[in-house]
Order: structure tokens, then C-alpha cells, then sequence
């Protein structure tokens, strides 16, 4: 299914241009264009899912696979120092695009983008945790 007014859909049918490093039957893999450090790619589902709670479970262990992949090739390729898979759902979340996609962060110890990616804490009491946990078990 793809979405004429998404942006991720028209650049998968190559109706808008994009730098492209990766192609299959599943997906297509695109340079950022607004890239965090050098390298900083999208992994896209040819398919049009807005999230991972919509995603196919097929598409999105595949996704998970190429991402792998494609980190080990890319670090090698890059000599980059380490690597983020990030992958955002909702607005508050960082979504900005709602056609599923997984960033694919090449880390350089230098650089002015060394520090990106971090985020502060939350505290809660062991009472808090305990029912926290309670809550998310899953059986
Ligand atoms: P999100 O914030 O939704 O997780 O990530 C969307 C990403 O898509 C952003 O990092 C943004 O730079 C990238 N992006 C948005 N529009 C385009 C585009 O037209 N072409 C490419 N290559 N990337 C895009
Ligand atoms: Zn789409």
C-alpha cells in the first residue's frame, strides 16, 4: 500500500529523488537529508506502515536483520567508533515522518555530534519500580 501525500512513499517510488545505498523486494535505504553525523541513513519499508505498532511482524524482523547488516557494513565502510538503531513512534516520541523507518546513526568519538542521543533521568521510589513492573509483565 503506499500514501500519495507521504513523503517516505513517494521517494520509495522514485517520484522524489533520494541517495540511495540499499534495494530490495522489501525495502529501500536512504541517506538522511538532514543527516545527525556522516552516514546517517533511513532503512524504509516499501510497504507504507506509520509505525511499529502497525508494522507487519514479517517486515519488521527483516527490518531488524537489515539493520544489522547494514550497521556492521557501514561501520566498516565508515571506520565510524560505534552505532545507533533508533527508531521513533509518535510525535512525542521524535516522529516527524509516519511512514515506519529505522535510523541508522553512524558515532564518531570526534565530531561536533559526538554528543547526541543523550537524555536525563526519572527517579522512582522501589514501591514505584515494583508497580511499574507489575504492570508491564508480560505473560
Ligand atoms: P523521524 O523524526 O520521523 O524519526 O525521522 C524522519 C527523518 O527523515 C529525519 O531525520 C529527516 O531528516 C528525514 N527526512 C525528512 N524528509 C526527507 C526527505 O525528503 N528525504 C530524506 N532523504 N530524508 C528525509
Ligand atoms: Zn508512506
Amino acid at each position: 500500500m503506499r500514501e500519495s501525500n507521504c513523503i517516505f512513499c513517494r521517494i520509495i517510488e522514485g517520484e522524489i529523488p533520494s541517495n540511495t545505498v540499499y534495494e530490495d523486494d522489501l525495502f529501500r535505504v536512504i541517506l538522511d537529508v538532514n543527516p545527525a553525523s556522516k552516514g546517517h541513513a533511513l532503512i524504509l519499508p516499501k510497504e507504507h506502515y506509520a509505525n511499529l505498532y502497525e508494522i507487519d511482524d514479517e517486515v519488521a524482523g527483516a527490518a531488524m536483520k537489515l539493520a544489522k547488516k547494514l550497521a556492521k557494513h557501514m561501520t566498516e565502510k565508515l571506520n565510524c567508533d560505534g552505532f545507533n538503531i533508533l527508531q521513533n513512534n509518535g510525535e512525542i516520541a521524535g516522529q516527524t515522518v509516519f511512514h515506519f523507518h529505522i535510523h541508522l546513526i553512524p558515532r564518531y568519538k570526534e565530531g561536533k555530534n559526538a554528543d547526541i542521543l543523550k537524555w536525563t533521568h526519572e527517579t522512582f521510589t522501589p514501591e514505584e519500580m515494583r508497580e511499574i513492573c507489575d504492570t508491564l509483565r508480560l505473560k
